[in-house]
């Protein structure tokens, strides 16, 4: 028999959210309908249009009663073969964003700590919060750039499980060093802890970390399909690390989370490097006109090796001008209200013909 008493019965308390989760204020980056879409970092740039026939033919040969391929072994394989790895050493998932939240699942969690150089892609530090992890914000010197001795005393002190590294970094586009990324990487592998390097702009840089995987150092390498190779529209990432830490992954990675339509559409874009290194060729010459364009404004700006670039306007009202832009229709993302980066603005590198928007509609609100 059904107690009616309890069908009925009002609700007295709320479960609240644990607290990481409860206090957290989500991650947020306005969609807005304008012309000029610069505040993503997305590629201006849809597939080429091979790619579109490849994926229409390869979709009809979808199973759609039959779960996809769970290990996603002929993405793997390629990824393996793109980035000169093993099989083995390749983990996939939606975004990178995903592959982070596993890594941090795995070998975070509680009683565990992860130590971020501020100011950085806010992601890693708040996935770090939802796993229950503890965060540890260690403090980008003058520039951006990341000291060597602070960041060994931090090491020590906290024996964080993960430190990530952001290269090119999001927001600042500073690039890290191989010495630094090397010297990290000893005083990790001592703690032990495992170095995260989150290379989402890696293409647009003139170093890899990916360099340095092997199966005896501490390393993993994040990458996606959501800048370089224009489809953020798939939710695609990989992660390049030793089989032991890929082992780990995927005990944690919900059965079957990389559907069928995903890994044919990241397979087949592999097969686009040729044009993909001249998208990236042309952006990063976009990229150093609209740096010296800046040069001529009343804005102070960071060199960049990714595909944007982080300003600050002189007069020190980054939203001003960044409501100035939105009245022309041109979207750059605000981060004048994050930590360290007062007044400051990040413009993604667009088409020429966006670029140009978005300099005459900085230089007018300047006036
Ligand atoms: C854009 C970006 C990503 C991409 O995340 P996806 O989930 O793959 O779209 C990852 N890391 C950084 C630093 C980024 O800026």
């Amino acid at each position: 028999m059904i107690d009616q008493r309890n069908i009925n019965s009002p609700i007295h308390q709320r479960l609240a959210a644990r607290d990481s989760v409860a206090l957290s204020k989500g991650y947020h980056s306005p969609q807005l309908n304008v012309r000029v879409r610069l505040n993503t970092n997305e590629s201006p740039l849809p597939p080429p249009q091979g790619w579109f026939e490849g994926f229409l033919a390869a979709q009809d040969q979808i199973s759609w009663h039959r779960y996809p391929d769970r290990e996603a072994k002929e993405l793997r394989a390629a990824i393996a073969k793109h980035e000169g790895v093993e099989p083995t050493q390749v983990f996939a998932a939606n975004g990178s964003n995903e592959v982070l939240q596993c890594l941090m699942l795995a070998f975070g969690g509680p009683g565990r700590s992860a130590l971020v150089f501020e100011p950085t892609y806010a992601l890693h530090s708040h996935i770090a919060r939802l796993t229950a992890t503890e965060v540890i914000a260690v403090q980008r010197v003058q520039d951006f750039g990341i000291d060597l001795g602070y960041a060994s005393t931090m090491l020590v002190e906290h024996r964080p499980a993960v430190t990530f590294l952001c290269s090119p970094n999001n927001p600042t586009g500073t690039v890290d060093a191989p010495e630094l990324i090397q010297a990290l990487l000893d005083i990790v592998a001592d703690l032990p802890g495992l170095l995260l390097m989150d290379e989402a702009y890696g293409q647009f840089a003139p170093y890899s970390a990916i360099s340095l995987i092997e199966e005896a150092r501490p390393l993993a390498v994040a990458r996606t399909y959501s800048k370089t190779w224009s489809m953020a529209a798939a939710r695609l990432g990989y992660l390049i690390a030793p089989a032991w830490v890929i082992c780990e992954l995927e005990k944690v990675a919900l059965p079957y989370h990389l559907d069928s339509v995903k890994q044919i559409a990241g397979r087949l874009a592999l097969q686009y490097q040729v044009e993909m290194a001249e998208r990236v060729g042309e952006l990063v010459a976009e990229r150093e006109r609209i740096a010296a364009e800046l040069a001529k404004l009343a804005v102070q700006q960071w060199p960049s090796g990714a595909n944007f670039i982080l300003f600050r306007p002189n007069n020190g009202d980054g939203q001003g001008v960044w409501n100035g832009l939105l009245e022309r229709s041109v979207l750059v993302r605000n981060c004048a209200s994050w930590p360290y980066l007062a007044g400051c603005l990040r413009v993604t590198v667009g088409t020429p013909v966006e670029n140009d928007v978005f300099l005459s509609a900085l230089s007018e609100v300047l006036q």
